[in-house]
């Protein structure tokens, strides 16, 4: 769908060093972002800097294009705890379940999208070790919604549009 956004949104769409998360419509947020072949002190630096916008942002996910970094590294804290996956790639899914979400790059809009109930997730971490996390219902949502970020898709592209509404982000957390 497009967003337009309300007058009264407008002021949460600035991007400054104050307010880094990319907002819509940024480009850097539809290109499909590139796999990190090679990790280097750059990527822990970028990781950190990840958590720290998204933890000031009160999120519960970020990807690295929201920070205009067109490279494939999500954070999820679906529990508050940040967990950092490099090249994540869901192998199996299963079922499917319908939840609410938001994105900090789309301040203010909610709605609801349908996800896989439970995914396996494969990813390295940031020192390039293997993970392999099986996630279920909330983490399970939050994983899909950051690596669809990677591939320059938002939640706004699979809402279910009879469900979209705005309203005051600074009230819930967002992915
Ligand atoms: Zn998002």
């Amino acid at each position: 769908m497009d967003v337009v956004v309300p007058a009264e949104f407008e002021h949460l769409y600035v991007h400054d060093e104050d307010h880094p998360v990319v907002k819509i419509p940024s480009q850097v947020l539809r290109k499909t972002a590139t796999e990190i072949t090679k990790l280097s002190n750059r990527h822990k630096l970028l990781a950190e800097n990840m958590v720290r916008i998204m933890n000031k942002a009160n999120g519960v996910g970020i990807a690295a294009p929201q920070v205009g970094v067109s490279e494939r590294i999500i954070v999820i804290a679906p529990e508050r705890r940040p967990i950092v996956l490099v090249n994540p790639v869901i192998v199996k899914h299963e079922g499917s379940q319908v939840g609410e979400e938001g994105c900090l790059s789309i301040p203010g809009l909610y709605g609801d999208v349908e996800r896989f109930d439970t995914v396996e997730v494969e990813a390295y971490d940031i020192k390039g070790r293997p993970l392999n996390y099986e996630m279920s219902g909330y983490a399970a949502r939050i994983v899909q919604h950051e690596i669809d970020h990677l591939d320059g898709i938002l939640f706004i592209d699979k809402v279910d549009e009879k469900t979209v509404h705005w309203q005051d982000p600074n009230r819930e957390r967002d992915e």
